[in-house]
């Protein structure tokens, strides 16, 4: 669904798909928000790339900021160090549950030449001014800012103030203008800029890298509900300045995906009521558990992360392997075919990443397929774990009739068990 207009909209415009999708700020581990926000995106490239799409995805990684200097020098530790260490573990845990990396990948320090050419662009365009050598966006320059948001202004204000902003300073010209160089501070990192020592603001950081990996009008721009403003409005606000002189730029459409909450509260740092992706992983989970759990959720609701739906998931994703197994060994007196499981998930997905639709359309495949095995076959009752295929005899399924036609009843079900095991992997991201 598109934020921009509150409407569902085809996502892609041609052949090649975009999508910038705002990534991490590297101080600390992916919680499960991350993760449900970042498999969202994964959904959607999935999808593209199954109905032919050449897929350009870019990720960027604010790699120097405020909240990743604060925390090493709280911790006494090289930024750098912090900032590579985490980036590491990000992926590690974007691995193993499965999403398909971006084709970039971009820290905002690598992307400095393509930041500080897009600052100047906007300079040229008399869009900037200084402050005590701080340098401001000044957003009365576009007239079409508050078009991502649809926000008032004193909404705005006070979004602008927990977000990150600073609408309180004296001496802007607006409160709603956005930093886009800070000067120097005392011990902390900066690089030499034709607006003076500093480093960039996070809003221009993202508006630049969008434009320079993918062009100045590309598909989705994607993030959390949290980001729909001051940072997706600002960056299309920059890059409708610096670069909008004739067509329409920036993102076609705007996708963002609800907060998920631990006992009715939003995960977050303040809070400390974060659930990390590798501590789950290092306790034992079954990381496609963790992305079952995430996916029986609407990417754009808010949703509360429990120990009985992390639970239903492990016990979905038995079923779901036990009967692959078990209609792959021919093993069940009902397989129901796989192009209509792959069809069905082809339509719940396209309908806005309605991953929980194409959840339930597995669930009852593997639901006919388990019901419906002999009580001769081992393992005929709702299984805790997947059975092998070998513990299954190769001739249960098969009628006591001709060899022709038990041959022809495993083939079968062989192939729809296939069918419905890729389906799962390529679309869903679930590996049975
Ligand atoms: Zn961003």
């Amino acid at each position: 669904m598109d934020t921009a207009t509150g409407e569902l909209a085809a996502a892609a415009a041609g052949q090649v798909a975009t999508i910038y999708a705002c990534g991490i700020t590297p101080y600390d581990a992916t919680h499960i928000g991350h993760a449900a926000t970042f498999i969202a995106w994964d959904l959607l490239v999935r999808a593209w790339r199954d109905a032919g799409h050449e897929v350009r995805y870019v990720q960027n990684v604010t790699d120097v900021d405020d909240p990743l200097l604060e925390r090493a020098s709280r911790d006494g530790e090289d930024w750098r160090v912090l900032a590579d260490r985490e980036i590491a573990r990000y992926r590690s845990d974007m691995e193993a549950l499965r999403l398909v990396p971006p084709v970039h990948l971009v820290g905002a320090v690598e992307a400095l030449p393509d930041i500080e050419q897009f600052t100047t662009l906007l300079g040229d365009r008399g869009a900037l001014y200084d402050l005590d050598g701080d340098v401001y966006f000044s957003r009365a320059c576009d007239d079409a800012f508050g078009s991502v948001s649809g926000l008032g202004r004193a909404a705005m204000e006070v979004l602008s103030a927990e977000r990150g902003g600073d609408p309180g300073r004296p001496g802007k010209k607006d409160p709603l203008d956005a930093l886009v160089w800070l000067a120097a501070r005392p011990g902390e990192p900066s690089w030499d800029a034709p607006f003076g020592p500093g480093r960039p603001g996070w809003h221009v950081e993202c508006a630049a890298i969008a434009t320079r990996y993918l062009g100045p009008l590309f598909d989705v721009q994607a993030g959390g509900t949290d980001l729909v403003f001051p940072h997706h409005e600002m960056s299309a606000s920059h890059a409708r300045v610096a670069l909008g002189d004739t067509t329409p730029v920036f993102a076609r459409r705007y996708a963002h995906a609800g907060m998920v909450r631990l006992d009715g509260e939003k995960m977050s740092k303040s809070l400390g009521n974060l659930v990390f992706v590798s501590a789950l992983l290092a306790e034992g989970t079954d990381p496609m558990a963790v992305r079952l759990a995430i996916l029986a959720h609407r990417y754009r609701h808010d949703w509360d992360w429990t120990q009985p739906g992390l639970e239903a998931a492990v016990q979905r994703l038995a079923r779901w392997r036990a009967a692959v197994s078990i209609a792959s060994a021919g093993s069940s007196d009902s397989v129901p075919p796989g192009e209509s499981v792959l069809a069905a998930v082809r339509e719940h997905l396209a309908d806005d990443l309605d991953a929980p639709g194409a959840i339930a359309v597995v669930d009852r495949w593997s639901d006919t397929v388990l019901a419906a095995v002999p009580a001769t076959v081992p393992a005929t009752a709702v299984p805790a774990t997947a059975v092998p295929a070998t513990a299954v005899p190769a001739t249960a399924g098969g009628a006591t009739t001709a060899t022709g036609t038990t041959a022809t009843a495993e083939t079968s079900t062989t192939s729809a068990a296939r069918l419905v095991r890729d389906t799962v992997d390529a679309l869903l991201g679930i590996a049975l």
